[in-house]
């Protein structure tokens, strides 16, 4: 039996798909969202479904435990969950700052602490995070979640080369613009229209989550002494 690799956020979008091609291979699952019941829906096999808050340490943790029960010792931990709230320093409400700095950045370091002490005991194990290119160079409407991803790609670097002693690789993935439910949750609609502008006169559109997931599932699947730091993977037509 394959090891297990636990993915966050896997309710839509890129986590959606990553559990559908590891499934696919054989992995072991556990599967993390608040709607669970998108997740019991992809009617996967050797999988556990739990609806946790990656907000929530303890609540996450006991799903990691219980997966582990079951499955044996998690391998691969990918921090996918996340939120984008664009909205302009101005006027955002300071609810969807905390939000996203909530999610993105405390839920991955909540994920990390989990699964990393038992990942450098085995002298063993992957984290792959997902930050953005918003985690490497700055958009418009973009601050606080660049915030959050520059966050990401800051304390992925950190703890790569911590556990790096260890034989534990941490990987992170900065992905371009790429069709999912993330924008919808942004509250300005005039944002959201000039996002989706933007993504038309330049022609983005091609990339799918398939070609994301197929990509950190390539990344993992490299030999264990290999890690492939930071992988910037956009639509071709994307300028920025
Ligand atoms: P989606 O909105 O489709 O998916 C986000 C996932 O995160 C959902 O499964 C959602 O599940 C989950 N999630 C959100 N908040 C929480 C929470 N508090 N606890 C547990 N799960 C949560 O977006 P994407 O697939 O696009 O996003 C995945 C990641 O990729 C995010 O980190 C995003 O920032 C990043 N990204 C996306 C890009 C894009 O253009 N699509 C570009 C660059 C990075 P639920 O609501 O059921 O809890």
């Amino acid at each position: 039996m394959k090891k297990l690799v636990v993915i966050t956020g896997a309710s839509s979008g890129f986590g959606k798909a990553m559990a559908i091609k590891f499934n696919k291979d054989g992995y072991p699952l556990l599967l993390i969202a608040r709607r669970v019941e998108k997740l019991t829906e992809l009617n996967l096999s050797n999988t556990l479904c739990k609806k946790v808050d990656v907000t929530d340490k303890k609540q996450f943790e006991d799903a990691v435990r219980e997966a582990e029960a079951k499955y044996g010792k998690a391998d691969l931990l990918i921090n996918n969950a996340g939120v984008m709230l664009l909205g302009n320093l101005e006027n955002q409400d300071a609810s969807e700052w905390k939000q996203m700095l909530d999610v993105n950045v405390l839920g991955v370091l909540n994920g990390m602490q989990i699964v990393m002490n038992d990942m450098i005991a085995r002298k063993c194990g992957t984290i792959i995070n997902v930050a953005s290119v918003a985690g490497v160079k700055p958009f418009g409407d973009h601050a606080a979640y660049c915030a959050s991803k520059y966050g990401v790609v800051g304390l992925s670097e950190v703890a790569r080369g911590e556990l790096s002693a260890h034989n534990v690789r941490v990987m992170r993935i900065c992905p371009g613009a790429v069709d999912t439910e993330l924008l919808s949750h942004t509250s300005s609609d005039q944002i959201k229209a000039g996002y989706q502008e933007w993504k038309a006169s330049t022609g983005v559109g091609s990339i799918t989550v398939d070609d994301v997931a197929s990509t950190i599932k390539f990344a993992y699947e490299l030999p264990q002494g290999v890690n492939l730091r930071e992988i910037q993977i956009t639509d071709t037509r994307q300028d920025n």
